[in-house]
């Protein structure tokens, strides 16, 4: 590739905060409302022009579950509230009752505490949760570069309607879902190795009503043989993606666009009952890149008592097997940049293990986890465990589980 350089020119510094969290994703969400709950000022910056990310943008409408699949709650504090608010208004065809109503353990046992809710009403709900917390939301903005003074990020670049300039800021939290930050300012990060499978999950109506056609399912998913493979045959054992450059996404993007027409429109015309209601305006790719952080996720992690657990979370598959996963807190920081923590579907974790840390719960576990650490100190290397775990248990997240492994 031939290369020009840029001329150096003077930037306008547009803003100055004590956090800036960047991407409104569900981890973005949930970063900018607890650190602005922890008492400092905070901007989130978001390229498009929504809040929910993947879960709204990308039509991906079904809260994972909060629950172990014994009956055990897994997941606490701004993840459960993220859920609740993404009903208040109405929910799709998933409401757990015995969650939300005061069930017995066995009836917690039989239905996972998960939810599908409206993407527009969920987008619209947390933009005034998190503007009723004094967020300040800046849409339209992406974060393109960053300016690194001794291993602190003292300024990013950002571009938006008004040009380019630099926002000040004391931290950073990479809620970007590739961990655009990290690799801008130099901290280490993996690049997922599987790729991603096509996805082209989509809206659409029938006699019944608006659905959502899941059009490309996880890897997972397709090594157990799930009996809808069938369905997505099209998706499956084609390209791989890695979703991190500007032409492949966009062939991505393309080839999903077609498979949505191949599947619903191809011969069959609009109609009051056949109309294609919402396709996704971001791209569907599961995983990209992430941190490697102090700490890296496996499977092995089943179980095991993390001495810096910021939060939990189970596996999402099925019914669910009793799995708990505790995050430590070196899962969500490097040590290269002191000021950076990383939070949502970019954590720490290997490939296998990325395919639970991705999903929604997680996310907004993550991302109070890294939004309360950024009130407590400027450099997340610099925390202090212990008031760490305090603020998070004050705030009713359980750390470690208090129930027997059966
Ligand atoms: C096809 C598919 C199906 C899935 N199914 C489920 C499911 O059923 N349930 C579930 O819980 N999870 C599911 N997932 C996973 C889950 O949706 C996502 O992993 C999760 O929502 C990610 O949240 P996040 O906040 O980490 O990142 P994202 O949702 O990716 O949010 C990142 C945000 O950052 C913004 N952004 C990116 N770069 C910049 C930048 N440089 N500057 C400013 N803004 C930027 C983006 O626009 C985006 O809004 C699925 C994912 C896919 C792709």
């Amino acid at each position: 590739m031939t290369k020009i350089l840029e001329p150096a020119k003077e930037l306008n510094i547009s803003g100055s905060f004590d956090t800036v969290v960047v991407g409104g994703g569900f981890a973005g969400v949930a970063a900018a409302l607890a650190a602005a709950r922890g008492g400092n000022k905070v901007l989130l910056c978001e390229r498009v022009f929504m809040l929910g990310g993947l879960g709204t943008a990308g039509l991906v409408t079904i809260y994972l579950p909060l629950c172990d699949g014994r009956g055990h709650q897994v997941s606490f504090g701004i993840a459960e509230e993220l859920l609740k608010v993404s009903i208040q208004d109405g929910y799709e065809d998933r409401y757990p009752k015995p969650w939300l109503e005061g069930g017995t353990l066995e009836e917690k046992a039989a239905q996972r505490y998960l939810v599908r809710y409206n993407a527009a009403a969920c987008a619209i709900a947390y933009e005034k949760l998190l503007l009723d917390e004094g967020v300040k939301i800046l849409y339209g903005t992406t974060v393109c570069d960053t300016i690194v003074e001794d291993g602190v990020i003292t300024h990013l670049i950002v571009e938006n309607k008004s040009g380019r300039s630099a926002i000040a800021c004391g931290n950073v939290i990479d809620c970007s879902g590739d961990a655009d930050v990290a690799r801008f300012a130099g901290e280490e990060t993996a690049q997922y190795g599987r790729g991603n499978i096509l996805a082209a999950w989509y809206y659409h109506t029938d006699e019944e009503g608006n659905k959502l056609q899941m059009l490309g399912f996880s890897d997972v998913n397709i090594e157990k043989g799930s009996k809808r493979v069938g369905e997505n045959e099209a998706m499956v054992n084609k390209r791989r993606y890695a979703g991190l450059e500007a032409e492949e996404i966009t062939d991505f993007v393309i080839s999903s666009h077609r498979s949505t027409y191949n599947h619903y429109l191809l011969g069959k015309p609009l109609s009051n009952t056949h109309m294609l209601t919402s396709i996704a305006t971001i791209p569907q790719v599961r995983m990209t890149r992430g941190l490697k952080g102090d700490y890296w996720m496996t499977r092995e992690d089943n179980h095991k008592y993390m001495e810096d657990s910021v939060g939990m979370f189970s596996d999402w598959h099925g019914k669910g097997d009793g799995s708990v996963y505790e995050v430590p807190f070196r899962a969500l920081h490097g040590s290269k940049i002191k000021n950076l923590a990383a939070a949502g579907r970019t954590i720490a974790a290997d490939d296998m293990m990325w395919d639970l840390t991705r999903v929604i719960p997680v996310c907004s576990v993550t991302g109070e986890a890294a939004g309360t650490a950024a009130a407590l100190a400027k450099n997340f290397t610099d925390v202090d465990i212990k008031s760490l775990q305090k603020k998070l248990e004050d705030n009713g997240v359980m750390l470690h589980k208090n129930w027997e492994v059966e």
